[in-house]
């Protein structure tokens, strides 16, 4: 076999296992991200957390409020709001649930920071 053709099958060999390294790679990170979703949901209101997981469960607890808040500010931008209880979407200045009949409490407009 020529040097050139011995090169190329190589090639071909490091791509094809580039690519399984990389699907073995993605399949870890997901399971990873998975486990520890998991895991927050399983901590996330745990006092008694170990240090080492405490400061990553209290700041994605704060992405999640920040989240609300953005997800309110779009609302509001077309005058809406989100009801806290039943998660129904309502007129904003609205002062109870037209569908679940809770009582609406202030809008969360203030971002944490983190
Ligand atoms: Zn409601």
């Amino acid at each position: 076999m020529a040097w050139g053709a011995k090169k190329d099958t190589a090639s071909a060999e490091v791509k094809s296992i580039d690519l399984s390294l990389k699907q073995a790679e993605d399949m870890k990170s997901d399971m990873i991200c998975q486990l520890g979703e998991l895991f927050y949901d399983a901590n996330k209101d745990n006092e008694n957390i170990d240090e080492i997981y405490k400061e990553k469960v209290d700041t994605i607890k704060k992405l999640e409020y920040n989240c609300k808040v953005w997800n309110n500010r779009k609302l509001k931008t077309q005058g809406l709001r989100m009801c806290e209880n039943c998660g129904n979407t309502l007129p904003y200045d609205s002062s109870f649930c037209n569908k679940c009949g809770y009582k609406l409490k202030a809008v969360s407009e203030e971002l944490v920071i983190i």
